[in-house]
């Protein structure tokens, strides 16, 4: 990037603590690294952990599916963020201004970049373009994609997948929404799980029918099923 843009790099904005986020800390240990204060304390319990005996083995052992961060954990160093935000930073001069925000939702550590000048946010990993969504707290996800809808935005940069437009979060919103409200009403109906992620009165997800990011990729359906899951435990919990 530097040799592209002939520009040194300032800021490396970390949206949330993810390995495959986080994991490559270490080439901008020289630059300002800004983070949520929970990004920053799960990073330094990494180090720490780093630190132990078997950790990294237990570690490679835990990513084993993935070859490419599994092999990496042999050597793998992290940085401690230099700035942690607690709510929000604004970071640049005026006129380019960046506004780092912590959400939660597909993290409690999450957060997002959002550049007024350059109508373009971040979202970190709260938005997929390669994946249905990766649901933590799913109502929180709404809250923020609503926060989102109201901004003026000409290009969402998602955490995984292709640069997108507006548009598209209100799609994901929208699609959710449908989705809560259907399995609340499956909730009274007290139906065992495989009959709710079947139920005909759940709506039909807008990307289904797209390309899968790997080839034969279950990702989209994988991640549906978990969402539909997590929630229909949640309420029926109350
Ligand atoms: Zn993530
Ligand atoms: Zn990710």
């Amino acid at each position: 990037m530097e040799d592209r843009f002939s520009r040194e790099t300032s800021h490396l904005l970390l949206t949330h603590s993810h390995s495959d986020h986080t994991f490559a800390l270490k080439v901008f240990e020289d630059v300002t690294i800004v983070a949520s204060k929970k990004c920053t304390e799960k990073i330094k319990q990494y180090i720490r952990n780093l630190e132990k005996p078997g950790y990294r083995l237990r570690l490679a052992r835990h990513f084993r599916a993935d070859r490419e961060r599994s092999d990496a954990i042999g050597e793998l160093q992290l940085v401690e963020p230099s700035l942690s935000v607690k709510n929000e930073q604004r970071i640049g001069p005026e006129e380019q201004e960046l506004v780092f925000r912590v959400t939660g939702g597909h993290s409690p550590d999450s957060a997002c970049i959002y550049s007024p000048s350059k109508r373009t946010l971040w979202t970190g990993d709260n938005l997929l373009t390669w994946y249905a969504q990766v649901v933590g707290n799913l109502m929180r996800m709404i809250e923020i994609w609503r926060e989102w809808e109201t901004l003026d935005i000409a290009y969402v940069i998602p955490g995984h997948g292709d640069v997108v437009g507006k548009p598209y979060i209100t799609k994901v919103r929208s699609y959710f929404d449908e989705l809560v409200s259907a399995i609340q009403k499956l909730k009274t109906q007290q139906l065992p799980i495989d009959e709710v992620l079947q139920h005909p009165s759940l709506p039909e997800y807008f990307g289904k029918r797209s390309q899968h990011w790997i080839e034969d990729g279950r990702y989209h359906q994988y991640q549906i099923d978990l969402a539909i899951q997590g929630l229909y435990w949640k309420l029926k919990l109350g």
